[in-house]
């Protein structure tokens, strides 16, 4: 057994310049809010363009915290920095911009070509948060919950063999995890001796035990207990997005986490480090994927196939923000259209969603009904308004098409006025 001793010496070693986890406690104290306000967060990988899924998410997201007066977060999720694309943040930004979608707190605009944070409790950019990162990591090596793992490749390698052929489950644990109890002393020389560790955390799950998990869209559900002892800090100092999501979804005060559901498998490792960490646990609400029928058989919208998967096609093709978010909300609820029928020149942000009745396994989107509210709303809008729509696309998408409306602007209207009953 480590004395305490040593493994503060350990965590000394591997982040001598790492700030005391308590300034954190203090620098982010808990909001005072009115009572059932819940606080939100979107928060996108900036890997490329936004997908009409992360749209879709990202709209609950705001629409949960404008509903109860609480708070809507963007945070950028940018700790992978091998996948992040160029101007990937910005592109964010953009594109929640032209939904109409304002975060009140994060990384709201690009101004003069730097990205705006607002909030107090930022950065919102994960990549620049490796303080508070390491800060935790410290504190789990000083309490033994953590510990450096030196394992290369190859043994890594090793080891899935060895597990898929034992059909045991596959991962660094238990008797797997090569360091898990490696001596401070031992781990120093190693470090002394030119190998770098990546920080892992000391599961203290059990092999057949089981947790259930209350998720506020899939209900209850079950799932064994993390064992796996993941990396939380890489070798590059930055946290992996398990240990990213708990420190900062606990120091921004989130209340609520809604993302997509390719993450529920990842809630019992989740509400582990959330125990281990000494934090509360969170609300979860994980969102179905958005299916397309293909040949007859419902897939997920697919970034590769499908062009309607980027939330910039809309812009592109002309169709305007309203009738997706619309369409959008058909699906989010379907007892929107009804609502929609009786109301039919209230404001969409009067709706209230009720995110406990969405789709539990996944929603068909269907294109040939987004199109058709869309030419439902382009139909109630007067002439002026298409003109200048139309124009206003043009500026962007085609120039042949401005020097037209531009030169013919009543003929153009006309024409626009055609059966429109409110010109
Ligand atoms: N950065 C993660 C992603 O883009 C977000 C997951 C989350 O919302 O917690 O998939």
């Amino acid at each position: 057994m480590s004395t305490k001793e040593d493994l503060k010496k350990l965590a000394d070693y591997i982040f001598p310049n790492a700030k005391d986890w308590k300034e954190f406690v203090e620098k982010y104290p808990k909001r005072n809010l009115k009572e059932g306000a819940e606080v939100t967060r979107f928060a996108p990988s900036p890997t490329g363009f936004i997908h009409i899924g992360g749209l879709y998410t990202a709209i609950i997201t705001e629409k949960i915290a404008n509903e109860t007066d609480g708070v809507f977060i963007l945070r950028i999720e940018d700790t992978d920095q091998k996948r992040e694309v160029k101007d990937g943040i910005e592109g964010i930004i953009n594109s929640l911009n032209d939904f109409d979608i304002h975060p009140d707190e994060g990384a709201v605009c690009i101004k003069d070509g730097e990205i705006v944070e607002k909030g107090n409790y930022g950065t919102y950019i994960q990549s620049k948060r490796k303080d508070i990162y390491q800060a935790f990591a410290k504190k789990l090596l000083e309490e033994g919950l953590a510990y450096p793992c030196f394992m290369t490749e190859e043994e890594m390698n090793e080891v899935r063999t060895l597990q898929a052929a034992n059909k045991e489950p596959i991962g660094i644990y238990g008797r797997w995890a090569k360091y898990r109890n490696i001596e401070p002393d031992e781990a120093i020389k190693l470090m002394e001796e030119g190998l770098e560790p990546v920080i892992r955390l000391k599961s203290p799950g059990q092999m057949d035990k089981k947790i259930v998990h209350n998720d506020l869209i899939k209900g209850k559900v079950e799932f064994p207990e993390n064992i796996l002892d993941i990396v939380i800090i890489k070798k590059d100092g930055l946290p992996t997005y398990h240990f990213a999501h708990a420190i900062d979804d606990h120091f921004m005060d989130v209340t609520m986490i809604t993302r997509s559901d390719e993450w529920l498998p990842s809630v019992p490792l989740h509400l582990q480090l959330f125990d281990v960490l000494g934090f509360e646990r969170l609300k979860y609400a994980h969102i179905a994927p958005l299916l397309k029928l293909d040949n007859g058989n419902r897939r997920k919208l697919s970034k590769r196939k499908d062009p309607e998967s980027a939330a910039s096609y809309y812009k592109e093709e002309g169709i305007p923000v309203n009738a997706v978010k619309e369409y959008l909300y058909n699906i989010i609820n379907p007892s929107f259209e009804m609502w929609r029928k009786e109301n039919e020149n209230i404001p969409l942000s009067e709706f209230e969603i009720d995110i406990t009745k969405m789709n539990v396994s996944g929603a068909l989107f269907d294109m040939t009904k987004l199109l058709n509210v869309s030419k439902d709303i382009v139909a109630r809008l007067n002439k002026d308004e298409v003109y200048n729509y139309t124009l206003n696309w043009a500026k962007e998408y085609d120039l042949e098409l401005i020097n037209l409306l531009n030169d013919n602007k009543e003929y153009s209207q006309e024409i626009i006025n055609i059966e429109r009953e409110n010109g």
